[in-house]
């Protein structure tokens, strides 16, 4: 918990700390997407990131949406995981020169990131449901769904590069 955080005592405080975490946590993603797009040499990869730029803005306002519905001022808290998980992300990636290499460096970042944004959502939308906030938990569930199928597509992308390398 951060210094300035308030006292968790409900569920409810627990929720919102955890809509604040994941809020920050995609603010710093679309932060860093456009550089790992940059650094991306397969064609597929680069269009991937982009992609998922635009959805990350998506997930960016279904949040405010939530914060809106449950009448609590839209507001990021420090998440030190995801600023390590993109603090590594940058460290591996400037230390590889091989193209190919560096790709799939990028492809276990972003899946990194994603598995982190899943596991966010995935208690949101539970607690979100045992708060009776259904409409809130549809929202986070639409971001769920979208970075569960993000860590697929760079899944598959990982398959086809080594697929390539192997024939
Ligand atoms: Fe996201
Ligand atoms: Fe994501």
């Amino acid at each position: 918990m951060g210094w300035f955080s308030k006292d968790i005592a409900t569920m409810d405080d627990l929720f919102v700390h955890t809509l604040q975490d994941i809020y920050y946590a995609e603010n710093q993603i679309k932060k860093a997407l456009p550089e790992m797009a940059t650094k991306a040499t397969s064609p597929a990869l680069k269009q991937g990131f982009e992609t998922h730029l635009r959805e990350t803005e998506g997930h960016i306002g279904r949040l405010r949406e939530v914060f809106r519905l449950h009448g609590v001022e839209e507001q990021g808290i420090n998440c030190p995981a995801i600023d390590g998980i993109l603090e590594e992300a940058n460290d591996v990636a400037s230390e590889v020169q091989d193209k190919p290499v560096l790709d799939a460096a990028l492809i276990a970042a972003a899946q990194a990131v994603e598995h982190y944004e899943i596991t966010r959502y995935g208690t949101l939308v539970a607690w979100a449901k045992q708060l009776g906030r259904e409409d809130c938990a549809a929202l986070l569930k639409q971001n769920l769904d979208e970075e569960a199928a993000t860590d697929e597509k760079l899944t598959q992308l990982a398959m086809d590069g080594i697929n390539r390398k192997a024939a």
